[in-house]
Order: C-alpha cells, then structure tokens, then sequence
C-alpha cells in the first residue's frame, strides 16, 4: 500500500492534507517521497524556526538523545535548568512551567490566573476576556476561550467563564471588565485568524484597565513569540511585559514543547501538586530549545529578522494580486485582489513553494534562518502566482 492510502487506513480524519508525502529537509527546503524539492515559507506553521535540520540543534537533540533522554518531574535535570535560566533571562520573567505544546501553556496560563484570583479574592472572579477572531488552541478550555464561533460545535459543553469582545473595540472591553474578571487573553498579532495585528491604543487602554483591577493580561505569544516578529517577544513592539506569556510552536525548533512564563506577581501561584506535565521539560526538548536560543536569543540574529521581513514585505507588495501586507516580522500575511488564498497555496505546491493561508489571506511563516537565495527562489514562484 502506498503512504497515502495506508495513513488514511489508520490514522483519524481529523485533518485536511494534501496528496504530499515529506521525505526529508535542510535549511529552509524541503523533499518529498518523490525527491521534489520545495522551499518552505511555513516551516510546519512556524515550528522550525531554524529550519529544516539545523547543524548545531540537530547535535544538541542527538547527545541529549544519547545522554538522558527522560527523567520524570520528580527529579531535577541540568538541561531544564540551563534552558530555564536563559529563556527567562531573554524575556524578562520570573519563572517558567514548562508543557508540550501551544494548548497546553494556555491551558496553564488559565489556570495560574484563576488560582492567582481565587488565592487573593475568593470564588466568584474566574472569567476571562479573550478578543473575537481569536485562537488558542484545541483543548475543551482554550477551545472554549477561542473567539470564533465555528470553534464552538459539536463539542458541548465547552466551559464556563470565557467572553470575547471585538479586537480594537475600548469601549466593549470596558464594559466587559467587571467585577467577575481575572485576566484577559489576547494575541498581538493574531495569527490563525487572518495576521490582524492589534492596534496600539487598544493594547495600551487594555494594560491600563487591566492594571486597575488587578485583572492579569495573559499574552499567547505561542505563534509570534521566539523571535518571529523580529523581537524575542512580539509585546516588545507594545512596550508590553504581560503577567503571563505563552510560548510554543518554534520554540524547540520542532521538538513538542509549550512554556508558560509567568511575571513576579504570578510566578508562586501553582504550588505542588497544582498542576504537572509527564513530558514537560523533557531533556531532548530542552536541548532543543536551548539550541533554538543560542541563536534567536541574540539580537543580532533578531534584527536580521526583520530586515528579510522588510525584504519579503517589498517584494510582495510590488505584485498586482496584493491589496495589501499585514504583519510584524517574518510573519506575513497577504490580502489578495481577485485569487482565494486556498488555490495560491495549491498552485504555490505545484511550483515548489509551501505557503500558508489564514481566513482569506496567503500568510508566510519561513524558517528565522531562511537564506537571500532561498527566498529569492521562493519570491519568484509567489510573483509568477500573484503578478495577475
Ligand atoms: C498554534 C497556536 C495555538 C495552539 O498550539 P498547539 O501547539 O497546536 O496546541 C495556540 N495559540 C496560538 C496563538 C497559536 O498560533
């Protein structure tokens, strides 16, 4: 049986695919089964941010692999520590929980805020804000705190406590800011719902009002965090230190690892046997993350970020289909003219180019580390696609 056919035979339905089959990868190219190769501007939907099988981070996994692979969190681990120290170093707070995907650290998030409320005011304070448009994840609760109504299907009950308001809309959050509110959940850029970057003065009126009632911001960096946006944290473009941050997608550069990083105020808040992760922190992850880091964590490397985003930016608004680019960063979203961003992502496949879409946009996540020549080449299938 070929891959295709064994795969559905076994394997839930749970996902659309496309007839492709990935073999192999290096840098920011990959190959299929058949040995086309493809230049890949999603990087498994921001995952490999240092591409495909990065030198020093496929070392470091590898000795990690052979040193100590697992140690359950009864026990310390050395690589946890170091990946600790330095990931908190970078962004700036106070303690880290580590977990295994992006889900998972908002699931956390959730819970450090309704403890940290419940500990401080009693019951009755549990609701969260999230903003309309959002995503935050698969599980019951960051599935019940996604802002977007097909979400909400099929599954029931999803859980209580959870109120969206508008993206941009001061007032509507005013309002919603009473007295049964812990924390409000937002993505500076949402990335799942169409690469909408928050305004400014939304950002700036939500930590104000925030900060008079001791309601938490919880920020899902899970798709802008680990340098995507050129900033090691998108919020750094706010101005912004949130209580609680989320992390995830690149930041183990393609090992299964979410961390939730919580400020002075929040960083006591779980306590032992408060909550716990059999797989969280493993070492193998950690080595990953910590090689992720050594790079991503420099702001040399951040800077060049942003300056291949502002060279993407370029290229992509001078083609006739784009009406417009949104985004921060080497995250990018493209509005089209006239084609459905489905059908440029198929067509892009075709030609040896892997793009994403978000709602109706083409969006673009490419490895941090992606070459000049390997954008050229996948600029030039985008503006074959996208010239008329
Ligand atoms: C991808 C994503 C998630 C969910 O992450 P998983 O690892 O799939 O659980 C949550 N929030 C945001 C902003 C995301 O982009």
């Amino acid at each position: 049986m070929d891959t295709i056919n064994n795969f559905n035979s076994h394997v839930m339905g749970s996902y659309g695919r496309y007839p492709l089959v990935m073999e192999k990868g290096s840098g920011a190219v990959c190959c299929d089964e058949n040995g086309k190769r493809y230049i890949d501007f999603g990087s498994g939907i921001g995952v490999n941010s240092l591409g495909y099988c990065d030198e020093k981070w496929a070392d470091a996994v590898c000795a990690q692999v052979r040193t100590l692979q697992h140690s359950s969190n009864y026990y310390y681990t050395g690589v946890q520590a170091r990946f600790a120290e330095k990931l908190c170093a970078i962004t700036g707070y106070d303690k880290v929980f580590f977990c295994n995907s992006g889900a998972e650290a908002n699931e956390c998030a959730i819970k450090i805020a309704r403890k940290y409320s419940f500990d401080k005011y009693g019951k009755g304070r549990s609701d969260i804000i999230t903003l309309e448009n959002s995503f935050h994840g698969r599980t019951m609760a960051t599935l019940s705190a996604t802002g977007q109504e097909v979400f909400h299907n099929y599954f029931f009950p999803f859980l209580e406590g959870f109120i969206n308001v508008p993206a941009g809309d001061i007032s509507a959050l005013k309002a919603a800011l009473g007295d049964s509110v812990c924390a409000v959940m937002i993505e500076y850029i949402q990335g799942e719902g169409g690469v909408n970057v928050l305004d400014k003065e939304f950002v700036d009126a939500l930590y104000e009002l925030c900060a008079e009632k001791d309601i938490l911001v919880i920020a899902d960096e899970v798709q802008t965090g680990v340098g995507r946006t050129g900033k090691f944290l998108a919020g750094e473009h706010f101005g912004k230190h949130a209580d609680i941050t989320t992390l995830a997608k690149g930041i183990a550069g393609g090992i299964p690892m979410g961390a939730c990083l919580a400020g002075e105020k929040v960083s006591a808040v779980l306590t032992p046997g408060t909550h716990g992760s059999t797989f969280g922190g493993n070492p193998i992850a950690c080595a990953g993350g910590l090689a992720v880091l050594e790079k991503a964590g420099s702001r040399e490397f951040l800077d060049e970020v942003s300056k291949k985003a502002e060279y993407i930016k370029a290229s992509v608004s001078s083609f006739e289909e784009t009406v417009s680019v949104s985004g921060i960063g080497l995250m990018i979203g493209i509005m089209l003219r006239s084609k459905k961003a489905a059908d440029v992502a198929a067509e892009a496949q075709e030609k040896g180019l892997l793009v994403l879409t978000a709602k109706e946009k083409v969006r673009l996540l490419p490895p941090l580390t992606i070459s000049y020549e390997e954008l050229d080449e996948g600029l030039n299938i985008l503006k074959e696609i996208l010239k008329k």
